[in-house]
C-alpha cells in the first residue's frame, strides 16, 4: 500500500531497527521504545489491523510471537513481557497496518502502564451476555 509507512519499511524505503525477518513478517524496534526492547512485529502483507485478516493469515504470524517475546526477554534479562494490538483508532491505532507490539518487562517503574477499572457485574448479567455472544462454530 503506497501510503502505508510500515509497508514502506517492508519494501525497505525507510530504515527501520529489523531484529527478525522471513517471507511472512518482520519484525523491528518501535522508534518511542516504551520499554527497552519495545518491537513491532508485523505482516508483509498489507492487512488493515487484526480484525481483517483470515486464521491462517493470523497464524503464520502469531506462529512466531511466543518465540521472538521468549528472546526479547532472555536476551535482555526482562522478567516478563506484554503483548498489544490495538485495532482501530478507538482502541489507539495510529498505523493502520497489522502489528503487534511486545514491550520487555522489567519493573514497575519501567515506563508501561496499564490500567483495567474492574466492575462486577451479577452472574446473571453475565450469563446473559454470554449468551449473547457464545460462537456455534470458527
Ligand atoms: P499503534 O499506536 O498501536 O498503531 O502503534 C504504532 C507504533 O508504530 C507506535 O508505537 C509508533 O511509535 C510506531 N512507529 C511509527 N512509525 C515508526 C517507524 N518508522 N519505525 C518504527 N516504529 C514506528
Ligand atoms: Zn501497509
Amino acid at each position: 500500500m503506497s501510503d502505508c509507512i510500515f509497508c514502506s519499511i517492508v519494501a525497505r524505503d525507510i530504515p527501520s531497527s529489523t531484529i527478525y525477518e522471513d517471507e511472512n513478517i518482520l519484525a523491528f524496534l518501535d522508534i518511542t521504545q516504551v520499554t527497552k526492547g519495545h518491537t513491532l512485529v508485523i505482516t508483509k502483507q498489507h492487512f488493515r489491523n487484526l480484525l481483517e485478516m483470515d486464521q491462517a493469515a493470523s497464524a503464520t504470524l502469531f506462529a512466531k510471537i511466543p518465540v521472538i517475546a521468549k528472546h526479547l526477554k532472555d536476551t535482555l534479562g526482562a522478567t516478563g513481557v506484554n503483548l498489544i494490538s490495538n485495532m482501530e483508532a478507538a482502541a489507539g491505532q495510529t498505523v493502520f497496518h497489522t502489528h503487534i507490539h511486545l514491550l520487555p518487562r522489567f519493573d514497575e517503574q519501567d515506563g508501561l502502564h496499564i490500567a483495567f477499572e474492574t466492575k462486577e457485574p451479577d452472574f446473571s448479567a453475565l450469563a446473559q451476555l454470554a449468551d449473547q455472544l457464545r460462537l456455534e462454530k470458527l
